[in-house]
């Protein structure tokens, strides 16, 4: 391949490169992707939340998943002992998308990156990023080398990195920082269901709550596998010894409420391990680039947060992109950096109060507050720049007083 000049390259076909592609191609802009691997891959990340619904509406990219039927997510489900706190995304503080889905991401990833293809993208499958250079303006110079050996380069005025796990530009670039959330891992794989219950009950995204820091992801699809996870302290899930097949089975002990169910099912692929999962970025942005998705920040898997905000930056990065291409000032500070992070410091209050125990207090106290329901309902659809919503404009007081007040009654209780 020969040496290529574009508006924007796009580093990684994820469902955030997608998303920013299919902005910048509907805008006039010219841009490439180059993606390391052949699709359909497989990823993990198989929940989505309401909000990500806007996003793919807004780039044109809903009807084609539409027309996949993947299975619907109208809510979530969690179960601790004999307790059942179930989130109905119709019944939410914010207006906005009351259901969104549970998908194969193999085949969810597929969908969207042909029709970012569909829509004339350059995309090239199997060449990887390999090396990239800045000049003072921010322009770039960026090596690929592709499967086949040949190398070439590619010159842009902006680079999104949305390489996932990839970490292309905070590897270059000596962007890592350590998160801040605790070392936790994950052991995953897919199961064909062969009794899976008739009706809701079969499938109904869950998340077993096995132990206070350990759960269980079952995330049914419509195409009869079901997706199975435990997340817990990095120690805990290395304390299982053998394979990660008998790791995952002698796990699956731990869960009363799904052990029969899945006791006996062959597991689709040996299951995969993804050890410290959590990961931050000094910056957001530089001269010339900016991280979106798995590339930039992620979290934790526990309340499926990750492809929303994979898609809410690639729009955003994209968006500001546009406007500084033709000629508008553009403030990444705010607009990027301060919105994207906004939105990420509820989810990590969330996350750390789940593993500290306060949340779980209030999703689990009976009987339940339906206001305080709805408010944290919009958060866990994903709708967490609404700050008329007190469990998002002060999410980190209130879930704290939440959790105390519900400490107090249970002490004057006993
Ligand atoms: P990806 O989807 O990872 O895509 C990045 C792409 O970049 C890949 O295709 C890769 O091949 C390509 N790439 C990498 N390096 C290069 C290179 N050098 N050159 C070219 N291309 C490159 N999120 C949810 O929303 N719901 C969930 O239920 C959920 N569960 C999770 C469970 C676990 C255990 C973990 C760890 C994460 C989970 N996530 C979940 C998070 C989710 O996996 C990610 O947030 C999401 O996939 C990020 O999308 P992305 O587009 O940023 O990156």
């Amino acid at each position: 391949m020969n040496d290529i000049a574009v508006d924007v390259l796009i580093i990684g076909a994820g469902p955030s490169g997608c998303v920013a592609a299919s902005y910048l191609k509907n805008n006039g802009i010219s841009c490439k992707v180059v993606e390391k691997s052949t699709f359909p891959r497989f990823v993990i990340g198989e929940s989505l939340l309401p909000r990500c619904m806007d996003h793919f509406e807004e780039t044109g990219l809903l009807d084609c998943l539409m027309e996949r039927k993947y299975e619907i997510k109208a809510g979530a489900r969690f179960l601790k002992d004999d307790i059942v706190c179930n989130f109905d995304f119709s019944k939410k503080h914010t207006p906005g998308w009351d259901y969104t889905w549970q998908v194969p991401r193999a085949d969810f990833d597929h969908t969207l990156v042909k029709e970012v293809v569909k829509k004339g993208v350059d995309v090239s499958f199997g060449h990887e990023v390999t090396a990239v250079d800045f000049d003072e303006q921010g322009h770039s110079t960026t090596t690929v080398k592709s499967d086949d050996g040949n190398e070439y380069r590619i010159y842009a005025k902006f680079i999104i990195d949305s390489s996932g796990y990839g970490r292309v530009l905070p590897r270059l670039l000596d962007l890592e920082k350590p998160s801040t959330l605790n070392p936790n891992s994950a052991i995953y794989t897919h199961v064909k269901e062969t009794k899976r219950p008739e009706g809701l009950e079969g499938t109904l995204i869950t998340f077993d709550v096995v132990m206070d820091e350990v759960w269980l992801w079952v995330i049914p699809f419509s195409n009869g596998n079901t997706s199975i996870g435990f997340v817990g302290p990095t120690e805990f899930i290395e304390s299982f010894e053998g394979t990660n097949s008998e790791r995952m089975r002698e796990m699956l002990k731990i869960s009363e409420y799904y052990y029969d169910r899945l006791k006996d099912e062959d597991f689709l692929f040996e299951p995969h391990i993804i050890k410290n999962y959590s990961k931050a970025v000094k910056q957001l942005y530089g001269k010339g680039y900016a991280l979106t998705g798995n590339s930039a920040e992620f979290l934790d898997p526990v309340f499926s947060s990750g492809v929303t905000f994979a898609t809410e930056s690639g729009l955003k990065a994209a968006k500001l992109i546009t406007k500084e291409l033709n000629g508008e000032k553009v403030d990444w500070e705010n607009d990027y950096t301060g919105y994207i992070m906004k939105g990420v410091d509820v989810f990590r209050t969330y996350v750390s109060e789940w593993y500290t125990g306060n949340l779980q207090k209030i999703f689990f106290h009976r009987p339940e507050n339906p206001i305080i329901k709805e408010q944290i309902c919009a958060v866990l659809a994903g709708y967490v720049w609404d700050e008329t919503n007190p469990f998002v404009k002060n999410h980190n007081r209130l879930v704290k007083t939440v959790a105390k007040v519900i400490d107090m009654e249970n002490e004057m209780a006993n």
